[in-house]
């Protein structure tokens, strides 16, 4: 992106800064949303037709050379987005673990089969990549993220064109040249520094074939309006949530506790899948509610590398942590009765401590995401309110039930809408080998991790032999 001033083309920089300390980490221009189409556009046939073997092998080097740079990666990771260092570890785990998890899915969601045809034909399915891929990532998993989109669309075939969240461009630049150093042609991947701005010009390139995209809701539902009058791309859209735990006849009070604040907090909240409403049977909470009060007490919130290691950091920047404090407030202007105040330490720093508030009371609630450490609790009389209570959102990514017996849970699995069903485990942390998505606004029916192979590639079936063999057998006059 360039800028016209007085007859001066200035071109402006992108600049990414640690969340935890305010310094700059990072710098670089915007970048050329033609150019790099073009450039993904004109490698795309030749990576293709390149065997499969070929680019699985590729795919295994991209794995050893993050596994090379693990240390530094999570580095830069825990800086640019705040999450403590063990956490942006774990990130790059996910990243390396992906590779063999995408050849897996491939061969089992898109094999190659033969099926009997008629005269002796045979019947082929195979599958075809769709082209260039535009892969727009967010800022709270900004390797593994994008990582299961690119992985999947590269073993498929397809080249990509990726514009990671324009608040952790380092992580995405590093991604790419991960990719590149393992041997993928560097128009197979293509890097695209920017924001909002070039994520919509890039979705709405015409030299794109389909966009995979892990963000938003609100992004979501903008760029689903700008597909409208492209039906036959391809668009994935992974989304946000407002995601419910229902605390049930809970006997263990410290592991429930643990469960819920791990669902909550975990990331400072800056999960999709996290928890953000705990509803509980009203006069019978109070126990496990001053038991979750003890454990925020206990939480180290710090910088990402510091010792003892932090259980969350900071959120992303100065603008996120104003948002999620207003939100609470907004809550508390609506008749919520705060029972863990959250609390911004240091002003001009977006470290939040995090904040539970009771909304039973609450008329008309939100059914927002508040992306942050905020807990909304609402008691209810019974059950089958509970689940009332559960199911009324828009969304529909993660929900737990927590405590009940096998007959509650299955009553719970049965009527609760969501694409990630748990009970007695965190909302959060599906398993990467599984397919991972939702329902409502939480996504478009194109579940990602383990199911993504199937939307980057499209069926084609053949019908096929070696030699022409046909007669017309009736509708025929004599010769
Ligand atoms: P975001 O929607 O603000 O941005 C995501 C990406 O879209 C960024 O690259 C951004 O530059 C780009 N973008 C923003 N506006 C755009 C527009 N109008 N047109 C085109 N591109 C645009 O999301 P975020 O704040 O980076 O990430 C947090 C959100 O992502 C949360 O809502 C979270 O729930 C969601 N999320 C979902 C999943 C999932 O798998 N379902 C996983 C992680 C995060």
């Amino acid at each position: 992106m360039t800028e016209q001033l007085w007859g001066l083309k200035l071109s402006v920089e992108l600049i990414s800064t640690e969340p935890a300390t305010g310094a700059e980490l990072w710098r670089g221009p915007h970048g050329d949303v033609d150019r790099e189409v073009a450039l993904a556009r004109a490698a795309w046939g030749e990576w293709a037709a390149r065997p499969l073997t070929v680019r699985i092998e590729t795919m295994r080097r991209f794995a050893n050379a993050v596994r090379a740079r693990a240390e530094q990666f999570a580095d830069l990771i825990a800086r640019e987005t705040g999450k403590p260092l063990w956490e942006a570890r774990s990130e790059v785990e996910s990243v390396v673990a992906k590779v063999d998890i995408s050849i897996g899915a491939y061969a089992e969601r898109t094999p190659q089969r033969r099926l009997e045809g008629a005269m002796g034909a045979r019947n082929a399915v195979r599958h075809k990549p769709h082209g260039v891929l535009a892969v727009l990532g967010p800022f709270n998993f900004p390797a593994h993220l994008p990582n299961g989109h690119i992985v999947p669309a590269m073993i498929a075939g397809n080249a990509v064109v990726f514009k990671p969240s324009e608040k952790t461009p380092a992580t995405g630049a590093c991604l790419v040249e991960l990719y590149h150093e393992a041997g993928v042609p560097e128009g197979v991947v293509r890097l695209l520094i920017g924001g909002p701005e070039e994520g919509r010009r890039l979705a709405g390139h015409p030299g794109t074939d389909g966009l995979l995209f892990t963000g938003s809701a609100r992004t979501g539902m903008a760029l689903h309006r700008q597909y409208a009058e492209t039906p036959h791309k391809i668009l994935a859209l992974e989304l946000g949530g407002n995601n419910p735990i229902i605390a049930w006849d809970v006997t263990d009070m410290p592991a429930a506790a643990a469960v819920i604040v791990q669902s909550a907090f975990q990331t400072s909240g800056q999960r999709c899948t996290a928890a953000r409403r705990l509803i509980v049977e009203d006069g019978k909470h109070q126990p496990l509610v001053e038991e979750i009060c003890r454990l925020i007490d206990r939480l180290i919130i710090a910088e990402p590398h510091s010792q003892p290691a932090p259980f969350m950091g900071p959120l992303i920047d100065k603008d996120a942590a104003d948002r999620v404090q207003e939100a609470f407030l907004d809550l508390m202007l609506k008749g919520g009765r705060p029972i863990k105040h959250m609390d911004r330490p240091q002003p001009d720093l977006p470290f939040l401590t995090p904040g539970l508030i009771d909304v039973t009371s609450v008329a008309e609630r939100p059914d927002a995401e508040i992306f942050g450490p905020v807990l909304q609790l609402i008691r209810v009389p019974d059950f089958d309110s509970a689940l009332a209570e559960a199911n009324a959102t828009r969304f529909g990514l993660a929900a737990s039930l927590i405590g009940g017996s096998p007959q509650r849970y299955d009553r719970f699995w049965a009527n609760i809408r969501a694409g990630v069903i748990n009970w007695n485990r965190p909302t959060t942390g599906a398993p990467s080998n599984a397919p991972f998505g939702g329902v409502g606004l939480s996504g478009n029916h194109r579940p990602s991790a383990y199911y993504a192979a199937d939307y980057c590639a499209y069926p084609v079936v053949s019908s096929e032999t070696d030699q022409v063999r046909a007669a017309i057998g009736v509708g025929l006059r004599d010769a």
